[in-house]
């Protein structure tokens, strides 16, 4: 009988390395504006839109956990800056499910599927993101038992909602939890402060030194069945 019932993980950079997901995402959205509001691309590079973004979200902070509706009502406003008057909500909404379809198409580190696979044979996983990935679109999905984004608590990781989302629906205590992730605030600082066991993953090639709240922490994939089964066995 394990003694360990739920497997919280991070999606982004532990189930996949997200920057270039992200770089692709925002060009595909971009060149979708290109072709649909030349008037907004002549005001606003890339980056110049992202500067809009980042002040829209000062002017307007309730969207600091609605990263999607966010990126929508920016956008919005930016294309009635350019005078596209009531089109621009449309406009906002086509571009961003260009976005956000781009933002799905992730490739999984070398044996994350194969190894998810295997433990969701003896725990309950749940994937727990700040991000908009959306883990029912991808294959690996099929092994989750549930996945919750920020947007969906109107809190993100570190405050603990989503944290206790997982253990509410895992009908488990902290300390029969360990949470996956590699941001050492988000991640393992949030679910420590909660009492689950942490491992930290360290995939990327500028990842973080390994937090000293970290249980245990990984490289490769292939090490994680075994890092849990040592934190299995110091249980009493
Ligand atoms: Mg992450």
């Amino acid at each position: 009988m394990k003694k360990i019932k739920l497997l919280s993980f991070d999606l982004d950079d532990t189930l996949w390395l997200s920057k270039p997901v992200i770089q692709r995402a925002e060009q595909v959205f971009y060149s979708y504006l290109t072709t649909i509001a030349p008037a907004l691309v002549e005001r606003f590079s890339p980056e110049s839109l992202r500067a809009h973004r980042l002040d829209f979200l000062k002017r307007h902070p309730k969207f600091a956990h609605q990263i999607s509706q966010w990126r929508i009502a920016s956008l919005t406003e930016a294309l009635e800056l350019c005078g596209y008057k009531e089109k621009s909500a449309n406009i906002a909404r086509e571009a961003f499910a260009h976005f956000i379809a781009a933002r799905q198409q992730v490739t999984l580190f070398p044996y994350c599927e194969n190894v998810i696979r295997e433990l969701s044979q003896n725990y309950m996983l749940i994937s727990l993101t700040n991000g908009n990935a959306d883990l029912n679109q991808q294959p690996v999905g099929q092994y989750f038992h549930a996945n919750f984004q920020a947007e969906h608590v109107n809190a993100a990781k570190p405050e603990p909602a989503l944290f206790l989302k997982a253990l509410d629906i895992a009908g488990c205590k902290p300390e029969e939890a360990i949470h996956i992730g590699d941001h050492i605030v988000d991640d393992i600082s949030g679910a420590k402060a909660l009492g689950f066991f942490t491992i930290q993953a360290c995939l990327k090639p500028d990842s973080p030194e390994p937090h000293a709240l970290s249980d245990e922490q990984f490289n490769d994939w292939r090490e994680l069945p075994s890092k849990i089964e040592q934190l299995e066995q110091i249980l009493p």
